[in-house]
């Protein structure tokens, strides 16, 4: 008997320095977990401003690169790999926009983002981008 296992796609994402600090990883995994998404792997690491750097090496030409920087190497992070169906675009709406004043209602950055940088959390921007950044932070026996 052959079983179709609808596992959907993946993302990556990382609750930010500021909201770990505040006590939101139970609430916003449990926002995550309520809109539909299965979390492959997960924990609780802190990156140095070297790593950080290197994560987010897409954005080094950007004016905000060296706050960036500084801000999610400030302290503990909870990365996370993420299955759904149309997971990526799926996991940007529930994010809600960069800019916390534009995130609309029902949104994780809605709830939870301070500003534009202390955003609460990070969702890729591809497929492609989801597989370097979850490869980034988890071997594949960390994958289930
Ligand atoms: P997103 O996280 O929504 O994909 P970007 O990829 O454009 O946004 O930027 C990466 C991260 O850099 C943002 O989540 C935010 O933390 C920070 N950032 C973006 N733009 C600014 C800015 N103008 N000032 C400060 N930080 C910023
Ligand atoms: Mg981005």
């Amino acid at each position: 008997q052959i079983h179709f296992i609808m596992a959907g796609n993946r993302t990556f994402t990382m609750i930010k320095p500021h909201a770990v600090a505040d006590n939101h990883i139970g609430g916003i995994t449990a926002m995550i977990e309520a809109a539909g998404f299965r979390i492959v792997a997960m924990k609780k690491t802190q990156l140095s401003a070297a790593q950080a750097g290197k994560f987010y090496e897409v954005h080094k030409e950007r004016p905000f690169y060296g706050e960036l920087c500084e801000m999610m190497s400030s302290g503990p992070i909870v990365p996370m790999i993420l299955e759904k169906d149309n997971a990526v675009a799926d996991f940007r709406a529930l994010i809600g926009a960069t800019n916390p004043a534009n995130a609309e209602e029902g949104t994780i950055r809605k709830k939870y983002a301070k500003s534009m940088g202390e955003n609460a959390i990070h969702g890729s921007d591809s497929d492609e981008n989801a597989a370097i950044e979850g490869a980034f932070f988890f071997a594949s026996i960390e994958q289930y």
